[in-house]
């Protein structure tokens, strides 16, 4: 017996108990065990930031792709590791530790105390992991938890140290001293990839100033330069012209562009060229810092004429471009504000004034001393601090960086050997390692990897790289040091290499990229000696991951990881980070093949904003919809595009759902009247009568599992779920549809068929939705794996094409016949007379099944010449590839003037059109119905006589009885006493009444049915 199913599922419901199973019966355990020791497949887990009170729906997502491969791959007997990441430093978590503790500054930080402060942090870190952790599990996720890594361990930090140590060993480790950008809130720069991250450029209004600078040399003239940055102004040492444009004075003495001025009447005009070496006094020679510079005219290739006036403002200490001219021309740097984004002492009025205070005073200042031409607002994209929204700004810094020269073309080649999935996100990958700049990897701040740098007096760089060398050379304070972190680290004094002078570590901490990039080393045992059980949890993990260190030999067998899977984002973060790192710790990509995808926006494309009321916990998402089907809306995305995720598309996934569910209830419902109770070992039907329908389905389950398999193989969800939408749409609306009666009456072959196909597709799609699956499963399957992910991937089967391709023929006339039928508002259960069909000829051997599905008399397979084509062309397709020629085309197609070819082309004047570039309408003449598609046309004659109306009438009937035979209480198997009010009826069609009504009589009389 199989278990009665209710009318639909209860997806939430089943998921809680189905968790309860796997747990009881430890079925993760059993899989991993029946795995071990087979071939490997690795996979290496993007770490998620241990930040958040709960998991997300975006990260929800991330994590379905990884459990579907996964478990996928496990169907198929490959021995996996499972290793979930936490990413535990950096940003992220110590400004969200800020907030919570009320501090707004680098000062606070401090007077809080290091010490507490990194507690708080990791007590963020804990929780957070326990709360992702568990609606981890809640979505599915099989994890081997517990033994998670954590980025802050003290082994990752070691492994970064190494990492370091080696790029300075190669001479690509230096101290830069640049303008760089900057956050003021968080007081530290930022390197080029944190800009790169979603949300970074954000449309702000700010001032939009033209300024005069006064000419000291040609009395009553100046130069106009645009500015959006007023606080930059004091800092302005230069203008920068176009040398090769021209510039013109207006009347009012004041130099601008010509170009950008077409209106303007100009009494004067020159090449940039001749306005180099102009001196002028500077907008705030009031000030010191300003009085003492020689402002002047630099000529500059980069100056555009696209907005402004072609006269570039220059503030070397306040621009990146301005600070690069600085060394070209030997400008002074002027550097105006401090950490924060305050202007120093000698700025007199200004000083201690931020960056956007200061706008108003300035402008006001310009106003006051005629320096202003004019003010208004600007709306443009501008960077914002990736973690706490400040607007940035730019700012003299001495950072560290790693050189990309000499690894570029190690890593523009290790690239090309990936297989990037969309493929366009290895162009991508490509571009920015071109592209790329320096690696800016210090951070002046706390919660981080310590970065181990001690520069000694004498001119030697101490680079540590691992705690023994550490332990070596430190001259005290060993044995407080808890974590290799700050404070702690700091006070670590070691002895200069060169000198043996006391040298101290520098205070910056390391940028988080290096924290996830070193995981496909650190993790994996690179160069350990010996494994070390629970040996990775060191450091501010200890206490929270059983996580081995493992020993190289584990490393060689890991590395590089088959598969990993983030954000399109993480191209130039974690995708990049540790193909860096790996490059140039071992000279290869640490990964083969990337599956990337794109945003997550809500149902109705708007970014999801919890301030705009758009978000959805995934908590909520768990109890209203259920982990499978968010697991199926995620797995339907094409991962070139935003998922427009939501509970109307869940809705839409259910309703698609229950489709499935009630092929299975039909088997299970019947099944049980009839006593089907197959056995696990009599899977593949081959061993009753099949009939040609029973066939057609065995062959059509082996092309679900061939396609599903080619879907997942490529890396797309989506493919599978269209594969499984299009087998489903067969299995309900044209197997069962076509043998309803077969189960009425106990038909062994009918049985099986459709038992052995939904056994199948429970198994092609049981990494997608793990839960449903499994529950159908063990509700279906009688003595064979207890849970169908411990069934094994289906064996794969060439399928019979021919015979798929001749069904699939079938249903697409009958598809077309339905429309056909519709259109012309024929009611369904009016039988016709005629149908005509083209372009459908394996279809041929079928006319019975037509006939009998679109209810008509004859079927013919021949010309259409019942209807009339209208040819039109399909603008967005066409108009691309015609471009002039379009007009004349559309002209022809619209007289008639084309001559059809086959599969759907049509010829025009020498052009040979493809079906997607036209749209095709047959039109029925008086009397038809025609609709058609792709090459299929299909006509259905809609004259009735008589006879046709009479039939339509004992449709009618037949419908009528049945439905009351369901409000009368009766099972679908009860035979019925009938009367009838219709003589006629009765007398020409008494057999096929009794017998589509399981009649054992039928009388004449008032419509009543009475059980037999
Ligand atoms: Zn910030
Ligand atoms: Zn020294």
């Amino acid at each position: 017996m199989f278990t009665p199913l209710p009318d639909k599922p209860d997806h939430p419901a089943l998921e809680l108990e189905m968790l309860e199973v796997w747990e009881r019966e430890q079925t993760f355990e059993r899989l991993r065990e029946r795995n071990h020791g087979g071939p490997t497949w690795s996979f290496v887990d993007g770490p998620v930031t241990a930040n958040r009170p709960a998991l997300g729906v975006h990260t929800a997502w991330g994590r379905t792709l990884k459990d579907v491969f996964q478990r996928y791959k496990a169907l198929r007997g490959f021995d996996q590791r499972y290793q979930n990441g936490f990413d535990c430093q950096g940003l992220w978590i110590e400004v969200g530790v800020e907030r919570s503790l009320g501090l707004n500054s680098k000062r606070e930080i401090e007077e809080y105390g290091l010490e507490e402060f990194a507690r708080r942090c990791r007590e963020v870190v804990v929780g957070s992991s326990e709360a992702l952790t568990r609606g981890s599990i809640r979505l599915g996720q099989w994890m081997d938890w517990g033994r998670d890594y954590f980025t802050f361990s003290d082994t990752n930090i070691e492994y970064i140290w190494k990492f370091l140590k080696i790029v300075q060993e190669r001479g690509w480790l230096y101290l830069g001293h640049r303008s760089t950008e900057w956050c003021p809130r968080c007081g530290t720069s930022l390197s080029q990839h944190e800009l790169t991250q979603a949300g970074v450029y954000q449309d702000r209004a700010d001032p939009s100033l033209f300024v005069r600078f006064p000419l000291l040399d040609r009395p009553g003239e100046s130069v106009v330069v645009w500015t959006t940055t007023p606080w930059t102004l004091p800092a302005n040492v230069a203008a920068a012209v176009h040398p090769a444009e021209e510039y013109g004075r207006r009347e009012s003495g004041e130099w601008v562009a010509t170009s950008l001025f077409p209106d303007d009447r100009f009494v004067e005009r020159k090449r940039g060229s001749e306005l180099v070496g102009w001196r002028y006094r500077g907008p705030f020679d009031d000030l010191p810092p300003g009085s003492q510079v020689d402002h002047r005219v630099i000529p500059w290739e980069d100056v555009t004429m696209d907005q402004g006036t072609g006269i570039v403002h220059i503030a070397p200490g306040a621009g990146g471009e301005d600070f690069e001219l600085s060394k070209v021309h030997d400008l002074p740097v002027l550097t105006p504000v401090d950490e924060s984004g305050r202007f120093y002492d000698d700025y007199g009025w200004l000083h201690g004034v931020s960056t956007t205070e200061a706008a108003d005073q300035i402008i006001g200042r310009l106003g006051e001393t005629g320096f202003l031409v004019e003010a208004g607002l600007y709306t443009h994209a501008y960077p914002h601090c990736w973690r706490c929204d400040t607007p940035l700004i730019f700012r003299l810094s001495d950072d560290w960086f790693i050189s990309v020269k000499a690894i570029r073309p190690k890593l523009l080649e290790e690239n090309d050997r990936v297989q990037w999935v969309p493929a366009y996100m290895g162009k991508r990958m490509d571009d920015w390692l071109r592209n790329m700049g320096d690696w800016n990897i210090s951070r002046r701040r706390y919660y981080g990897l310590p970065l181990p740098f001690y520069p000694c007096g004498c001119g030697h760089l101490n680079v540590i790289g691992s705690r023994g060398e550490l332990a070596e050379r430190a001259i005290e304070g060993l044995d407080q040091l808890e974590e290799l972190r700050r404070p702690w680290i700091d006070r670590v004094p070691i002895r200069c290499e060169s000198c043996g002078e006391a040298v101290t570590r520098i205070p910056e901490v390391g940028d988080v990229w290096l924290d996830a990039g070193i995981v496909p080393f650190a993790t994996l045992g690179w160069e350990n000696p010996e494994r070390i059980p629970e040996g990775y949890g060191t450091g501010a993990a200890r206490g929270l991951t059983k996580a081995d260190l493992p020993d190289h030999a584990y490393w060689e067998k890991w590395f590089p990881a088959d598969w990993v899977s983030e954000m399109r984002e993480q191209i130039r973060l974690w995708f990049y980070s540790q193909f860096f790192m790996s490059c140039v710790l071992v000279g290869r990509s640490p990964y083969a093949r990337v599956l990337g995808y794109e945003k997550m926006l809500d149902e109705t494309g708007r970014e999801m904003h919890a301030s705009w009321g758009n978000t959805i916990a995934a908590e909520d998402a768990f109890a209203q919809m259920g982990a499978d089907v968010m697991r199926w809306q995620f797995c339907s995305q094409p991962p070139d595009r935003n998922l427009l995720f939501g509970f109307g598309p869940a809705h839409e996934i259910k309703r698609r759902l229950l489709t499935f569910w009630n092929s299975v209830k039909f088997l299970t419902d019947y099944g049980n009247i009839e006593g089907f109770a197959p056995g696990w070992e009599q899977l593949e039907p081959t061993d009753v009568d099949l009939r040609p329908l029973d066939r057609w389905l065995v062959e059509r389950t082996k092309q679900l599992v061939a396609d599903s398999t080619a879907a997942y193989e490529a890396t797309l969800t989506v493919d599978v779920v269209r594969a499984f939408d299009a087998f489903v749409d067969d299995v309900s609306n044209w197997y069962i549809r076509r043998s309803r009666r077969r189960f009425y009456s106990f038909d062994e072959a009918a049985f099986r068929t459709l038992w052995y196909a939904l056994v199948q597709s429970l198994r092609v799609v049981a990494p997608l939705m793990p839960f449903l699956t499994d529950h159908l499963w063990r509700n279906l399957v009688q003595g064979g794996p207890a849970s169908v992910h411990l069934a094994g991937w289906p064996d794969l089967a060439e399928p019979d094409t021919a015979l798929l391709e001749e069904i699939a023929e079938v249903r697409r006339v009958v598809e077309l016949g339905r429309q056909a039928r519709s259109a012309s508002r024929l009611k369904l259960r009016q039988p016709l007379r005629r149908l005509v069909t083209e372009g459908a000829p394996l279809a041929a051997s079928h006319a019975d099944e037509i006939a009998d599905e679109l209810r008509v008399k004859e079927v013919v397979f021949g010309e259409v010449e019942a209807s009339e084509l209208r040819v039109k062309p399909n603008l967005p397709v066409l108009g691309p590839k015609l471009g002039a020629k379009l007009g004349a085309i559309r002209e022809q197609l619209a007289r008639g003037e084309f001559e059809e070819l086959d599969g759907g082309r049509f010829q025009v004047d020498g052009h040979v059109l493809e079906p997607d570039e036209v749209l095709v309408e047959r039109v029925g003449r008086d009397g038809w119905a025609v609709a058609s598609d792709a090459g299929v046309t299909v006509a259905l004659e809609t004259a009735l006589d008589d006879e046709l109306m009479l039939e339509a009438k004992l449709l009618d009937r037949v419908h009528e009885v049945n439905v009351l035979r369901r409000e009368t209480g009766l099972a679908i198997t009860d035979r019925i006493k009938l009367w009838l009010p219709d003589a006629d009826l009765i007398e020409r069609y008494r057999e096929r009444l009794m017998s589509e009504t399981l009649a054992v009589s039928v009388e004449l009389g008032d419509l009543r049915i009475e059980r037999a």
